[in-house]
């Protein structure tokens, strides 16, 4: 939340501008016009296979590049973007640009895997987020199967029985769906196989401390025999030390991301450092 976020480097954006209604305008005002003038940048984070490190694919994160000032995170932004609805647009050009990013890589003889992007609690509400998904695929030819949305627990309980109906026409395009932050969002695990769910990404929060701190490591357990069982893929975000690694390998957890391997990186790096040519 960039609220509770003490003074920092891009204190600007997460505190003063969020403090009254006019500097919400404000920021509002210049988000909408970074969108006019391309200032937003889609990073790319390694997903890899736990087993043996193998690349099975990229998540998608959104970055602010206002000219001549420092680099602004998602977390600065992405809460006003939801309120003032901006979120639909911005979601839309990163959900487009991840896809044409995809398609150039395979294009050029890559194996980037799968790509992941995030979808919104606002965009999840509105019903043309599908219309937009078809488009795009159409668009840039990509099999709906190479994509991967994400969405976080807490908002798919948000929307109760409307998530049902566009859960399942999100999957019927052929996409595949991952719960993001799993764990946070104290719901009831029967929407699991409702919604045919086919990634669980447990909560950066229980891996942090999943070395040191047994109630962690237990529940990353329950999490991994869970989804074994529902033969739902579970992936663990914010993998940091080669020894939160070893466990997952051990609970027999299938993917991971994480600063261990490498932060999220401009398509370029990313390219450089994890793609090669067939
Ligand atoms: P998320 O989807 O859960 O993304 C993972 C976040 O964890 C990313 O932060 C990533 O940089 C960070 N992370 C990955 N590995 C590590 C690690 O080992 N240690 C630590 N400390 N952090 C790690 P980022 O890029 O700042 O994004 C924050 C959140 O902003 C995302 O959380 C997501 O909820 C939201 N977000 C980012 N891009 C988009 C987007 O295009 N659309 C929407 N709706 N939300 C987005
Ligand atoms: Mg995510
Ligand atoms: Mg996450
Ligand atoms: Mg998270």
């Amino acid at each position: 939340r960039a609220k509770a976020k003490g003074r920092n480097t891009y204190g600007f954006y997460t505190e003063d501008l969020t403090r009254s209604a006019s500097a919400r305008l404000e920021l509002e005002t210049r988000l909408r016009r970074a969108l006019d003038n391309g200032e937003f940048v889609v990073h790319y984070q390694p997903v890899l296979r736990v087993a043996d490190g193998a690349l099975l694919g990229a998540e998608a994160l959104v970055r602010w590049q206002p000219p001549g000032e420092e680099m602004v995170p998602p977390g600065a932004f992405i809460p006003i973007a939801e309120e003032t609805g901006l979120i639909v647009p911005l979601g839309e050009w990163v959900l487009r640009e991840a896809c044409a990013q995809l398609r150039d890589w395979l294009a050029a003889g890559y194996r980037p895997g799968v790509m992941a992007v995030n979808l919104s609690v606002e965009q999840i509400r509105r019903q043309d987020v599908v219309c937009t998904l078809r488009s795009v695929l159409a668009d840039t030819g990509l099999d709906a199967a190479q994509v991967e949305l994400e969405i976080t627990e807490s908002s798919l309980m948000e929307q109760g029985g409307q998530a049902t109906e566009l859960l399942r026409d999100l999957k019927a395009a052929g996409v595949r769906l991952a719960i993001d932050d799993f764990g946070t969002g104290y719901s009831s695990l029967s929407y699991l196989k409702r919604f045919a769910i086919d990634k669980l990404k447990i909560d950066r929060s229980f891996i942090q401390d999943i070395a040191d701190d047994r109630n962690d490591l237990a529940i990353a357990a329950a999490v991994v025999a869970m989804a074994r069982a529902l033969e739902i893929a579970v992936q663990a975000e914010g993998v940091e030390q080669p020894a939160q690694l070893e466990l997952l390998r051990e609970l027999g957890c299938g993917s991971y991301q994480g600063f261990l391997c490498s932060r999220p990186l401009p398509a370029a790096a990313f390219a450089a450092r994890f793609l090669s040519a067939r």
